[in-house]
């Protein structure tokens, strides 16, 4: 029993399956994103709505209703949704935007209501012309309004006991009141099912758009950035450090001898000595340096605001690190590695180009060394 209603939970919550905690605010954020344009053109639209409902009303009504419905319907409602719609191209005003949003229809909902009642003694046609506006509101609540869950339900619950309030209060005829709370019933329970697969399919969309990301740019054995998205991060690198005359530095690391590693143990222990390998580097650099698989062995770092001599304090202790860790069954497992800094003018060619000849000079060397790279002299 529990392990069903489990699994209905996680089929509307896709965002269940993972545990990370970050996905709920990445979810969010990525989510924020869509609905504000919703909502933007959603209530511009209902705005223009309500204009043209105005303009009919004015065949409908009488002169003492008719100002009522008009305040209400061309000078109110319609402003208060370009208003709205306004506010999502400020993104500091996002809260209070969502507020006024979910309030809005609780707002047409009351002006509503109290039209029903103007028209209590009207004939029974144009008395019900407004009650039944109420289930639009519920299916835009849930549907349209670009409203999250737990704010449409608020939204419409108030709308729904305010006009099963109402409905006690103006002691319509029994059969009546039963075929509109079945109404109210039903717009309630299509508008909740309607936003619950709207948001599963959402989460769907979004884990699947975040796997195929990860994908295309997380090497499988590693865990790391693959050569295709760290040359990118170089590239972006390069752009800031031009445009911000910032510095930054590439540390290229190459593991020492790894085919003999391979000869000696298999392949398997091959490639679980670059998974580990690959986990020291991870946590030996801060969060906003980057670190991608280059090649087979070979690993390329960014360091954003990093000189050379300081990228090479962070290479020492990555070899060391790696020179005293347990890889066993396999043996001594060292690794070299080539430094240089930006250079005005760079393209992630020259740059890499420059890593990987100071690379050379430390195999050349005998290994387990790291190499900078010095700009020629001219004095
Ligand atoms: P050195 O760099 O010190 O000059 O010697 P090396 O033996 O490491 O150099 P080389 O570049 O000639 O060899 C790299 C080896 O890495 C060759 C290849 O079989 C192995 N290799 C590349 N990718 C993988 C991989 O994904 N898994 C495993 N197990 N081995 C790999
Ligand atoms: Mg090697
Ligand atoms: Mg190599």
């Amino acid at each position: 029993m529990f392990k069903l209603i489990r699994k209905v939970v996680v089929y509307f919550d896709p965002l269940l399956e993972n545990e990370s905690l970050n996905l709920k605010k990445e979810f969010e954020a990525w989510d924020k994103h869509a609905r504000t344009i919703q909502i933007r053109i959603l209530s511009l639209l209902t705005g223009l709505l309500y204009i043209a409902a105005s303009y009919i009303e004015r065949d409908i009504l009488s002169s003492d209703t008719l100002s009522f419905a008009t305040s209400l319907h061309l000078y109110f409602l319609p402003p208060l949704l370009f208003f709205i719609s306004a506010m999502t191209f400020f993104r500091t005003l996002y809260t209070p935007m969502i507020l006024i949003l979910a309030i809005s229809p609780v707002l047409a909902n009351i002006g509503n209501l109290y039209l029903t009642e103007l028209l209590r003694s009207s004939p029974i046609y144009l008395s019900e012309l407004y009650s039944t506006e109420v289930y639009l509101i519920v299916i835009w609540i849930f549907a349209i309004s670009g409203l999250r869950f737990s704010y449409a339900i608020i939204s419409a619950s108030i709308c729904f006991i305010l006009t099963l309030g109402y409905q006690f209060y103006s002691l319509m005829p029994k059969e009546i009141f039963y075929l509109h709370q079945l109404w109210m019933f039903s717009a309630f329970s299509f508008g909740v099912m309607t936003a619950l697969i709207l948001e599963k399919n959402n989460k769907r969309i979004f884990l699947d758009a975040r796997k195929l990301e990860q994908l295309a740019t997380v090497d499988k054995l590693s865990g790391l950035y693959n050569r295709m998205k760290i040359e990118t991060y170089c590239d972006m690198e390069i752009d800031r450090a031009e445009r911000y005359n910032e510095i930054f530095s590439m540390i290229l690391i190459d593991i020492d001898y790894f085919k003999e590693i391979n000869d000696a143990h298999g392949h398997n222990i091959g490639d679980r000595v670059i998974s580990n390998i690959s986990k020291v580097l991870q946590s030996s650099i801060r969060c906003v340096d980057y670190v991608g698989r280059w090649g087979g062995e070979e690993f390329l770092i960014l360091l954003p605001k990093t000189t050379a001599q300081q990228a090479f304090q962070i290479a020492e202790k990555i070899r060391i690190t790696i020179m005293e860790e347990d890889f066993s069954p396999a043996q001594n497992i060292t690794i070299s590695a080539g430094i240089t800094e930006y250079i005005q003018g760079d393209t992630t060619e020259k740059i890499i180009q420059r890593a990987d000849d100071e690379l050379y000079k430390a195999k050349e060397s005998g290994r387990n060394q790291i190499q900078i790279y010095e700009a020629p002299s001219f004095f």
